[in-house]
């Protein structure tokens, strides 16, 4: 196994903030990276060598794309399964396409974790309207959530007793999904985990993570969860990875409830936005684990230096103009992150704040006077 050493060209499908920040990470250390994907202009395209500007299903572009690589990787897990086996005869691709196909579809994940007997929310699949009768009749209050396509709950349709069942059905647009059991959980946590090519495996600190809306707002670290939560979170995520066979990285989000019981909600096997602290506040960050990972290199440490949370900027922000960036960087413990997007609009991610303190409720607060600085407030 001959590891992929710096000076080396590492190709990225997909080009958002998550391949932005792993060809900084990349590029950092000496490596090219060249991007795929249907846009221009992109995150990852504005910091990467060589922006490639085709479809995912487009293989004469992949195979061009690969062979001008020395490994690929993604920052995107919705890639079609024929362009990974594409890429794969020609050049190794990390995490593999078989992990690819179980998590980019939400049946398929659950099934798979359900196997190897990780605790998973109560679901059903549902391919009929009867299925969806029943669900609803079984859990009461629920979450509709279609098998593909599915993040920052997109596809997502919130379910109780009152709703009607043939309404559901049409907004759902007979796709296949799974219905879930509402869980009334005290805390969402995540771990990032890395697996090496050589098999070694890491954690990052448990993360707590808040969502409004169904989209991330704010993560802390250390996660405020008993050291009994904490540790078995941590040996689920390493076991998932262990199972999956992974090289790379992989985030395991999980809702903990009252009785900490934990239950896993969904996996991505690559850097997440729950991950984004690790960029300011840990000796080596999630992109640069990527890294390492997918180039058979050793991993890094994962060790935190201080406690610290991340504040999600969303287009909203700009929903009066231009946010006060100079007053929110007169908070001092505060790094501002942004993605180069050129148009904001609601709901989309276009920076993050991360802020370090001695304890992460200090960390937070220092995000939240930024976030308020940037308003104006
Ligand atoms: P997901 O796209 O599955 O991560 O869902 C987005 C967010 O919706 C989650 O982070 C939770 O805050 C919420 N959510 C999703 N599924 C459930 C569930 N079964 N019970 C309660 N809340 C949920």
């Amino acid at each position: 196994m001959t590891a992929i050493l710096p000076g080396s060209t590492i190709g990225v499908l997909g080009s958002g903030q998550l391949g932005r920040m792993f060809a900084i990470a990349a590029r950092r250390m000496g490596y090219r990276v060249h991007t795929l994907s249907p846009e221009t202009d992109t995150p990852t395209g504005q910091v990467a060598d060589v922006e490639i500007t085709a479809e995912y299903d487009d293989l004469d572009a992949i195979r061009k794309l690969a062979n001008s690589v020395d490994v690929l990787t993604f920052e995107f897990e919705n890639v079609p399964a024929a362009t990974a086996a594409a890429a794969a005869e020609l050049r190794p691709v990390r995490p593999s396409g078989a992990i690819l196909e179980i998590t980019q579809n939400r049946l398929r994940e659950k099934a798979f974790l359900q196997a190897k007997g990780f605790p998973v929310t109560p679901f059903v699949h549902i391919r009929d309207i009867e299925h969806l009768r029943d669900g609803i009749r079984e859990f009461g209050e629920g979450v509709l959530k279609s098998c593909n396509w599915g993040y920052d709950g997109k596809g997502q349709i919130g379910i109780d007793s009152s709703s009607i069942v043939e309404d559901i059905w049409a907004r759902l647009g007979a796709t296949d999904a799974v219905l879930e059991k509402f869980v009334p959980f005290d805390n969402e946590i995540s771990i990032i985990v890395s697996r090496g090519l050589n098999g070694a495996m890491n954690n990052f600190e448990v993360t707590r993570n808040h969502h409004t809306d169904k989209i991330l707002d704010y993560s802390v670290t250390p996660a405020p969860v008993s050291e009994t939560v904490r540790a078995r979170a941590i040996e689920i995520a390493l076991a998932t990875a262990e199972e999956l066979g992974l090289v790379g990285v992989l985030c395991i989000e999980m809702f903990v409830t009252s009785f900490d019981d934990i239950l896993v909600n969904e996996l991505a096997p690559r850097p997440h936005n729950s991950g984004h602290w690790t960029f300011d506040a840990c000796v080596t960050s999630q992109f640069e684990q990527q890294l390492r990972a997918v180039c058979g290199l050793p991993l890094g440490s994962t060790a935190q230096l201080r406690p610290a949370a991340m504040g999600n900027l969303l287009g909203d922000l700009w929903a009066h103009g231009e946010p006060r960036w100079d007053a929110a960087l007169r908070v001092p413990d505060v790094k501002l992150h942004l993605y180069g997007k050129a148009t904001p609009r609601q709901g989309r991610k276009m920076g993050h704040l991360t802020a370090m303190a001695d304890d992460a409720d200090r960390a937070l607060s220092l995000v939240w006077q930024a976030r308020d600085a940037l308003r104006g407030e």
